[in-house]
């Protein structure tokens, strides 16, 4: 049994839409929010389910150079926040207190390299 329970969405709180798309002629699925972060495409429909409820939680490697995605702790104005960087090439996502979000935002940017 699949559990097709998706989960809300790290940045906006909506609860994740599953949506059907086509690639050269295969049925592919995703799933997306209404503030546009989505999954990669796949024929595997778990799948995607369990990217997306994982996302928040697992540090994909860097997009620019494949590395280590680590968490660190940065002061900025005498104040602790969260952010997450490369260990190899020190590219970094955005600094929050929010340890969701600011996983989310790394992992956001590194489906979306398109853009
Ligand atoms: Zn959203
Ligand atoms: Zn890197």
């Amino acid at each position: 049994m699949v559990n097709e329970e998706i989960k809300a969405c790290p940045f906006c709180g909506e609860k994740g839409l599953l949506c059907e798309g086509e690639i050269d002629g295969s049925k592919v699925y995703y799933v997306y929010s209404e503030c546009g972060v989505s999954t990669g495409a796949s024929e595997d429909k778990a799948r995607v389910i369990e990217l997306w409820n994982n996302r928040s939680e697992e540090l994909l490697p860097c997009p620019f150079c494949g590395g280590k995605a680590i968490e660190s702790e940065v002061e900025i104005d005498g104040e602790n926040f969260l952010t997450v960087m490369c260990e190899e090439c020190g590219m970094s996502s955005i600094a929050n207190k929010d340890e969701a979000r600011v996983k989310a935002a790394w992992n956001a940017r590194t489906v979306k390299k398109q853009e």
